[in-house]
């Protein structure tokens, strides 16, 4: 059952998403299977490897590429990895087939690790036509009206004073997002290093003219490609749409610089890509001294991933929050890990999604050790791109699922950096596991057994 929810995952819209397993999406393709035991999908044909330090211009790397009649697609060494230990990841075609490549490389004492090219979807599941009207209860809390104590209660955060900041930023790593969109353009966040549409990269990142961001996807400047990009454009509504200015919607944080990594295209996104987002803006946090203070991750998929593991121990040890859906498949991650979200690094912030009557809903995953929070998810109203005669035009809708709950803790983690200037990761992460209200549906089902409360950020 869970392979197909990997696979097909459906967009609030009804279109389906991310089919990772037509052969002719990929041009080498041999395989057939492009999905492991475990029922994770993967590129098919491509490995990801890491040989140990010292090892990787060497005899033993030719030696083992030649055991698995391997050519080296890519060579990955992020700015972040140079700047960590001088790692570089390959991206291998392999004519074994991915599962034979990494059978035989796990036989190799030089190898690391070799792992499959993950295919990971977005966690947003169908939309709810009753809501389509919306009411961002969301956002509510029980001194707010209207009230509803089961939403982020970022409302009463708001009557407190505390709208958020340009200074902070969040990097959202998704599909791209419509930062042209009404709602969205005063907080859309650019890289302070580089000058727009010169053609250089003026800031030696790597990545020529990275104003808004990068996709990693398309591998070029552009973060918005259109109405397919409405899932990441949601997220960034509910993290930073613009309030108070008599339009639309507000997200937690009215103020905040949104900044796009985009990695999910029309079918899904791939571990070698996921990774260069992660350290993506751990390099840009490090390279221009920018107080990014974490990044929303509203995606899932694959098995445990050592390449995922150290790019988000990087994010850590340069003070960047991993905030990451739980998961839609109704599924204990205790029993059963849901990466990226049960990965054990300090500066995750798995998250649950609950209804506006303070229910676990009906999707999302669960763990009373592997999940830390619940947040609204089910319902959420907030900004996507439409196409209007011809045009791509703002408009507003409905989602549901882990991935409109995470970017409500996204939210609050802007807001309590907005509030205390130069706070670590590890503070931001305690003051919202701290302020979590103890909710019966999330009684043993998560970390805090509680939901998000960012009143008193
Ligand atoms: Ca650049």
């Amino acid at each position: 059952m869970k392979l197909n929810k990997l696979l097909f995952p459906v967009l609030a819209s009804g279109m389906l998403l991310s089919v990772s397993c037509e052969k002719d999406n990929f041009s080498t393709v041999q395989e057939e299977a492009v999905v492991s035991k475990d029922q994770f999908s993967f590129v098919p044909n491509e490995v990801l490897v890491k040989f140990k330090d010292g090892k990787t211009g060497t005899k033993a790397r030719s030696n083992a590429l030649s055991l698995i009649q391997g050519v080296v697609v890519e060579t990955i060494q992020t700015s972040a990895m140079k700047s960590a230990n001088r790692d570089e990841v390959l991206l291998v075609n392999s004519k074994l087939g991915t599962l034979d490549a990494i059978a035989q490389l796990k036989k190799l004492a030089e190898v690391e690790y070799a792992e499959p090219n993950f295919i990971y979807n977005h966690d947003a599941t169908s939309n709810d036509p009753s809501y389509t009207n919306g009411t961002l209860w969301g956002m509510y809390g029980d001194a707010t009206t209207p009230s509803n104590q089961y939403g982020s209660q970022a409302g009463e955060a708001w009557a407190a004073g505390n709208t958020g900041s340009g200074t902070v930023y969040i990097g959202i790593i998704d599909e791209g997002y419509m930062y042209t969109h009404e709602d969205l353009a005063a907080n859309a966040g650019t890289n302070p290093g580089e000058i727009a549409g010169n053609g250089v990269d003026d800031d030696g990142n790597g990545y020529v003219d990275d104003v808004n961001g990068w996709d990693f996807d398309g591998d070029d400047s552009s973060v918005f490609d259109g109405v397919d990009d409405d899932h990441g454009t949601h997220v960034a509504g509910t993290i930073g749409g613009v309030g108070n200015n008599g339009t639309g919607i507000a997200g937690v944080s009215w103020n905040v610089k949104l900044l796009s990594g985009k990695f999910l295209g029309r079918r899904g996104g791939t571990l070698a890509n996921a990774i260069k987002a992660v350290d993506y803006f751990t390099d840009l946090k490090q390279r221009h001294g920018i107080n990014l203070v974490a990044t929303s991750n509203s995606w899932g998929g694959g098995g445990f991933s050592q390449g995922l593991f150290d790019a988000i121990e990087r994010a850590n040890q340069a003070g960047i929050l991993f905030i990451a859906a739980a998961g839609n498949e109704t599924n204990n991650n205790d029993a059963n890990l849901s990466y990226p979200g049960s990965y054990t690094n300090d500066n995750i912030i798995a998250v649950a999604s609950i209804t506006n009557s303070g229910g676990l809903s009906s999707f999302s995953n669960y763990g009373a050790t592997s999940v830390d929070i619940g947040a609204p998810g089910s319902g959420i109203y907030s900004s996507v791109p439409v196409r209007s005669k011809g045009q791509i035009i703002s408009g507003y809708a409905t989602y549901s699922g882990t991935s409109m709950a995470t970017p409500h803790v996204s939210g609050g983690a802007a807001l309590y950096a907005s509030s205390h200037p130069g706070a670590t990761a590890a503070e931001i992460k305690n003051a919202i596991m701290s302020s979590a209200v103890p909710t019966a549906s999330l009684n043993g089902k998560c970390v805090t057994g509680g939901r998000l409360n960012v009143s008193g950020f």
